[in-house]
């Protein structure tokens, strides 16, 4: 079959925050860049975000880059690449102006510069007292984002592949990246997109929950793309609980809600947080407070009938400031959980929010594998934004410090590609680039077998209940041994939809092979650390063990090998913030 081409300078996959502010760049910069979306662009979860941007501009409380740099590998655990934090803290009041000035509507103070508000350990002063460092429009701040450079981009001559689903990546025969192949979801027909630059920005794969604030659309394809091609995820045993998922629903009820000043009740009307964080309390890292959550529910102080949730109260803060500040946090409130928090405390539980885990990249973005101990770099691939593993979060991100990393790596990116532009080729495309692509599309119109959905079953379950907020190695063995009988059984399962037009079915089962490869990183990954450190919390090792374990896991999916690189404790022009314990 002759498959259709096009062809560009760049290609960006993904329309969310990340690849549109990549794309911006590149387009702004001149290049023949293009956006492929499975998703119209402003559906992006992006959209979602709630609470904010974080960036020391001062303009509440007194601020300094090199404090928030410290709170980040602080919230790391120790984890994170200091060279990465300190350009991203030290890029973030720039990056911000420059949103300000393409349009984004943040929330105002009186005299006209941009509200800030606090947010989970973002402290003054290596520390000291909160900061108030998010910068928010109201608690619709992804949404103004998103809808800003959507706008900019479309400006800049951008080309959109709206709903088109990225299938495999496809490279040269020296392996730099040439493009991509991708379904037309409408027609159902495949196409090539020739590119020397290639941008993954699929953003997080929450979806291996059963649990999660995440969309539906969050299946973590860019990490499969990047395992069919024999490259490796990084750091991918820690998941982010976010503290306050409406129970029952998973909604997200933003941080900014305890930044404004709300905060958390068990059973018996305790404010708990004040046991375990006596300073930060409820604005302690995401990690101490869902954890602080979870063991009341497990000793039995939790509120309702089965004692399985606490309670998030904000009505102290009175009808006005709830409407001015948290509007559409009243709204999931009264629609999801039957309550007005301007009356009665939401009923929560932590909930999987975000990958700190995935695409290892260097601090300009660049895709690097890793080969006998050292670091190589895809020439023309990137990787930007949640699905990509820089790294800033460590094993805990703050919160406000994910739409932060989207703008800076996105824009890192393009400056990168823009200045090497001339390096990159596509005319040397490897034999049979595009069969994976083509015969996993082909592989869905085989006929007879079980359904792909009781493979997600199993997924679901078995990462909801063995690798959750704490986990031991019993559990995570018996977890193990339930997994490893679900990719065989995959193989086995069909569709009954074979059509072409608007054939969900198969992009679903698609995405559920890319989920099923995002499950794998993580549960081998997390069985083998044997430590405590951010998310990942065990019982049987309680304790962070900074001399064995102050490295990036890498997984490789060819017989779930394991490998482990260092983390860059070295910033690029500061001392370094050598680790300590973290308490708040
Ligand atoms: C409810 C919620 C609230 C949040 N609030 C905040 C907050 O206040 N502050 C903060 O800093 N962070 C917040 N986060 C985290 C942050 O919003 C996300 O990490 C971030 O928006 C991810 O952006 P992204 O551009 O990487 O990916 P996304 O916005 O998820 O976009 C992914 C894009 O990739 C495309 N795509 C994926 N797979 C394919 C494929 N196979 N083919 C083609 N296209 C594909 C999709 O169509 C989409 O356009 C929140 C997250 C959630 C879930």
């Amino acid at each position: 079959m002759d498959l259709a081409k096009r062809q560009f300078d760049a290609i960006v996959i993904g329309g969310g925050g990340a690849g549109l502010r990549a794309v911006v760049e590149l387009a702004r910069g001149g290049l023949r860049a293009a956006v492929v979306s499975k998703l119209f662009p402003t559906r992006s979860h992006t959209v979602a975000a709630q609470g904010g941007i974080s960036a020391a501009l001062g303009n509440v409380t007194p601020d300094n880059w090199h404090w928030h740099m410290y709170d980040t590998v602080k919230g790391s655990d120790y984890l994170g690449d200091q060279d990465s934090i300190e350009y991203m803290c030290r890029q973030a009041p720039e990056a911000i102006f420059e949103l300000e000035h393409m349009g984004l509507p943040f929330s105002r103070l009186d005299d006209g510069r941009i509200y800030q508000r606090p947010f989970g350990g973002m402290s003054q002063n290596y520390g000291g007292p909160q900061a108030s460092r998010t910068c928010a429009a109201a608690d619709r701040t992804g949404h103004a984002m998103l809808h800003t450079l959507y706008q900019q981009s479309l400006k800049a001559g951008v080309h959109f592949f709206d709903e088109y689903f990225a299938v495999d990546l496809v490279f040269n025969k020296d392996g730099t990246a040439a493009g991509c192949v991708v379904i037309e979801i409408e027609s159902g027909e495949p196409l090539l997109i020739q590119a020397g630059a290639v941008v993954l920005a699929t953003g997080g794969g929450g979806r291996i929950y059963r649990h999660t604030t995440n969309a539906f659309s969050n299946t973590g394809d860019g990490l499969g793309m990047i395992l069919r091609a024999g490259l490796p995820l990084q750091d991918m045993e820690f998941w982010q609980f976010h503290p306050t998922g409406v129970a029952n629903a998973g909604v997200l009820i933003t941080e900014g809600s305890r930044g404004e000043g709300g905060y958390l009740l068990n059973g018996s009307g305790e404010r708990f947080m004040e046991r375990y964080a006596p300073n930060a309390k409820d604005l302690a890292g995401r990690d101490v407070v869902a954890r602080a959550m979870a063991l009341e529910i497990l000793e039995g102080r939790g509120c309702g009938p089965k004692k399985d949730y606490v309670e998030l109260k904000l009505d102290h803060l009175g009808e006005e400031i709830i409407e001015e500040r948290l509007p559409s946090i009243r709204e999931i409130a009264i629609k999801f959980a039957n309550v007005d928090p301007v009356e009665t405390p939401i009923p929560v539980v932590p909930t999987v929010h975000y990958m700190m885990g995935g695409i290892p990249t260097n601090r300009f973005a660049q895709v690097i594998t890793h080969k006998n101990g050292t670091d190589e770099i895809i020439a023309g691939l990137y990787a930007v934004g949640e699905c990509a593993s820089v790294s800033v979060h460590g094993s805990n991100r703050l919160g406000s410090n994910s739409l932060l990393d989207l703008v800076i790596f996105g824009r890192a990116a393009g400056k990168h590609i823009i200045e090497h532009h001339g390096d990159f080729r596509v005319d040397d495309l490897a034999d049979n680039a595009t069969d994976m692509a083509l015969s996993r599309i082909a592989r869905w119109d085989s006929a007879g077998g079980e359904s792909p959905d009781t493979i997600r079953e199993g997924m679901l379950d078995v990462v909801q209940n063995y690798f959750g907020v704490f986990r031991t190695e019993d559990n995570m063995q018996a977890g193990l041994k339930k997994f490893a009988k679900l990719l065989p059984q995959m193989a086995t399962t069909a569709i009954s939809d074979h059509s072409k037009i608007y054939n969900t079915a198969r992009i679903e089962a698609l995405e559920l092979e890319n989920l099923l490869l995002v499950a794998a990183a993580t549960v081998h990954s997390a069985a083998a650390r044997k430590e405590s450190r951010g998310a990942h919390a065990r019982d049987d090792y309680p304790d962070r063990n900074d001399a064995e374990w102050i490295k990036h896991t890498l997984y490789f999916a060819d017989d779930d090998r394991l490998d482990y690189r260092p983390v860059q404790m070295q910033p690029l022009t500061v001392e370094s913030f050598p680790p300590k314990k973290r308490t708040y």
